[in-house]
């Protein structure tokens, strides 16, 4: 492989801490929860009682993973169609993030995909995603920033890790993104989200529907997080996928779903 080739590949990875089957606490339904590694806030300055911090570093290498494995992967462990992306700071990988996501929507437009960030929407849609290398940062810390950064230049020690324009470009390949920071003193209290799948995090985190709200820009289309809890605690869920059904009569949304859960039913009995 030659040194232009390597250098392609290796900006065509993705690294994880890990990924959860079934979470019931990133969104509705039964979700497959990936942790993305990496976290700039964590180490510059970390949101208070953040229930992460395994995964602010960027040194070592736990699960890295080509966004072609990442595609398959998510395409067989996603069962019920329902996938989250956080972190760690998910939108430091911007760019992979794009291609998985716009090829998991190829595959099956219903894929529902959730994405969290601890930055503002309003930041990210004018000056994207940005970092200046502080003197105390570890190597490990430019070299992964420098893979994922919009644009290589291994010179820079100020990086454009996503641009504004990769951001609208994400927003148009996801259903919702989580935007703001971890407050621990407005955290979501757990009686209210522990039910079918729902939100963990502070009501100060806007629940952004990004179909709706590349439609109506400059106007964003959310919900405080809490808020959101509310509307939903309030209606009858789908037992696949977690997302609200109009007739109180019916179990699922459709009989894909119905499908879909039983298949998995199933599969949960033959492993037992
Ligand atoms: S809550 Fe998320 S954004 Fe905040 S420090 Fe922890 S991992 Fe980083």
């Amino acid at each position: 492989m030659s040194d232009i080739e390597e250098s392609i590949s290796e900006r065509q990875h993705m690294r994880f801490i890990g990924v959860t089957k079934d979470a019931t606490t990133a969104g509705p339904g039964k979700r497959l929860e990936l942790f993305l590694k990496g976290c700039i806030r964590g180490i510059v300055n970390p949101c208070e009682g953040c229930f992460n911090p395994s995964t602010w570093e960027f040194g070592g290498d736990r699960k890295r993973m080509h966004i072609n494995e990442v595609v398959e992967m998510i395409d067989r462990d996603a069962w019920n169609r329902q996938v989250t992306f956080c972190g760690g700071e998910p939108l430091l990988q911007t760019r992979n993030l794009i291609e998985v996501c716009r090829e998991l929507k190829r595959r099956d437009p219903r894929i529902h995909i959730v994405v969290y960030t601890a930055y503002l929407l309003e930041n990210l849609l004018s000056q994207g995603v940005f970092y200046r290398l502080r003197g105390g940062d570890e190597p490990a810390v430019q070299e992964t920033l420098l893979s994922y950064s919009a644009h290589w230049n291994p010179e820079l020690t100020h990086f454009q890790i996503a641009t504004a324009d990769q951001i609208r470009e994400l927003m148009g390949t996801i259903d919702i993104l989580v935007d703001g920071d971890y407050q621990s003193k407005h955290r979501i209290p757990t009686e209210k989200y522990m039910n079918e799948g729902m939100f963990i995090g502070s009501s100060n985190q806007r629940v952004i529907d990004t179909q709706e709200t590349l439609r109506w820009a400059p106007q964003f289309v959310f919900d405080y997080a809490d808020v959101w809890m509310e509307k939903h605690l309030i209606k009858k869920h789908c037992k696949c996928c977690g997302h609200p059904i109009n007739n109180r009569q019916f179990t699922y949304c459709d009989s894909r779903c119905r499908k879909a859960f039983h298949k998995r039913q199933k599969d949960i009995a033959v492993f037992r």
